[in-house]
């Protein structure tokens, strides 16, 4: 099935005309209401006249998630305040969040495009779809949920957490279909089982699994827990949001990337030079019909490949296979994007901490688990009750993480000296999780 037969099936050469027609429009819009663009065009020397050919994109600069930093929070939008109808945001601290706004008609494409997704997991208004991706400045739940109505499907927002109610309505409502990370499938499978409860016989079909990476061997073992078919999906906030290429029911191999929307583009992540299909390298997107937030080459510095061969679906869209990581160092716990420099932020804000950290990153049934271990300094034991100090700055170091980050950390205060140190640069990170 497929939801908009007419642009998912393109010939290759009417779709290309069409990317170049939107790519122009796009390139002249953002020249024109975005100075930072205009800038880094002129820098380039290059101007939106330039582009004749879908070739002459490689012309155009970079953008960066440090640009989007740097032009925290509205410096990137092409639009007025008063034509913006949703700001969503990735987690962080001041000037290292990223925030993306919406027009009313990007609301509608988005729509229209998570739609697309979830006719291609052979889903119809006939369904019932449960949404456990979390609700709120994060793109998922909101993302999922428009395009769910938009379908004419029946959804269900119960949002991310609170495993156990998950499970009572997966039970009475019967859905045939459930949107959340690959691993929270997982965890809620077990603790199903560990209920009692037969997750096998549940009226669940099918899964659209996203926002973190994962395996052929979780696919396998989801859909043994489950008993459906698990799909891969994949979006970013800074592009869009979920459903920028969706896999298909009939094809499972690769997800179909929405082209007459985005331009995909594969580089080499260290020297910026394109790679041709089949190439690992980094995932590059330019924006093809956004109003609000148009991103011109965007680095998602998401490591993966191009499959340009023809899918038995039908659709004529490219596929991009599974991401296999990351070219920078961002971590992805519990389906929240987080840097070590976030961490960081949060550390040095709090007195008697020295800024020598660690953090440890694991999967314990099924679940991501994040450490910080960090040194305190020796004025901490200088005061009175020493214990009760240290004990109220791991708190407040939770409680920091939690607000800025979105994600429960576990803190553990170490003494002075005790953390290794490093020549160079330094690697924070100890990620035990086998993916
Ligand atoms: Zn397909």
């Amino acid at each position: 099935m497929i939801f908009d037969e007419e642009f998912e099936t393109l010939p290759r050469e009417a779709l290309e005309a069409l990317q170049l027609k939107r790519l122009q429009q796009t390139v002249q819009r953002v020249y024109h209401t975005v100075g930072f663009y205009r800038r880094s065009f002129n820098d380039a020397d290059v101007t939106p006249d330039d582009i004749r050919t879908l070739g002459d994109l490689r012309r155009l600069p970079f953008t960066t998630k440090q640009d989007l930093r740097d032009n925290y929070p509205f410096g990137l939008f092409a639009v007025p305040m008063s034509s913006v109808v949703r700001l969503h945001a990735s987690s962080g601290t001041t000037g290292r969040a990223t925030v993306v706004g919406y027009t009313k008609r990007d609301i509608e494409i988005w729509s229209d495009l998570m739609a697309r997704c979830f006719v291609a997991a052979g889903l119809t208004k006939n369904d019932i779809i449960h949404n456990a991706y979390g609700y709120g400045l994060f793109t998922g739940g909101l993302g999922a949920h428009y395009g769910a109505e938009k379908l004419g499907a029946s959804v269900i927002p119960i949002s991310g957490g609170n495993t156990k109610r998950q499970i009572m309505i997966l039970q009475d409502f019967g859905p045939s279909a459930i949107c959340c990370t690959p691993s929270y499938a997982l965890n809620i499978a077990e603790q199903g089982q560990a209920m009692g409860i037969d997750m096998r016989s549940l009226k669940l079909r099918v899964g659209i699994f996203g926002a973190e990476p994962w395996s052929e061997e979780m696919r396998v073992q989801i859909e043994a827990a489950l008993n459906i078919q698990a799909l891969n999906i994949y979006g970013l906030s800074e592009v869009m949001g979920p459903g920028v290429a969706m896999e298909c029911l009939e094809g499972r191999e690769g997800m179909h990337i929405f082209e007459d929307f985005f331009i995909a583009e594969i580089i080499d992540p260290d020297t910026g030079a394109p790679m041709p299909h089949g190439a690992k390298g980094e995932l590059v997107f330019t924006t093809l019909s956004k109003e609000a937030f148009p991103l011109i080459r965007y680095r998602t510095r998401d490591i993966t490949s191009l499959i340009p061969a023809p899918c038995r679906c039908g659709r004529t869209l490219i596929r991009m296979d599974r991401v296999t990581g990351r070219s920078d160092d961002m971590l992805i716990i519990r389906g929240v994007n987080v840097f070590p420099s976030q961490i960081e932020a949060v550390l040095v804000g709090i007195e008697g901490l020295e800024p020598h950290y660690q953090i440890i990153v694991d999967r314990v049934n099924n679940l991501d688990t994040l450490e910080v271990q960090v040194e305190v300094n020796e004025k901490i034991f200088g005061g009175g009750d020493v214990i009760r100090v240290l004990q109220n700055t791991e708190k407040r170091i939770v409680k920091d993480i939690k607000d800025y980050l979105g994600v429960s950390a576990k803190v553990k205060l170490v003494e002075p000296k005790t953390l290794q140190r490093f020549e160079g640069k330094a690697s924070r990170v100890i990620d035990k999780r086998h993916i």
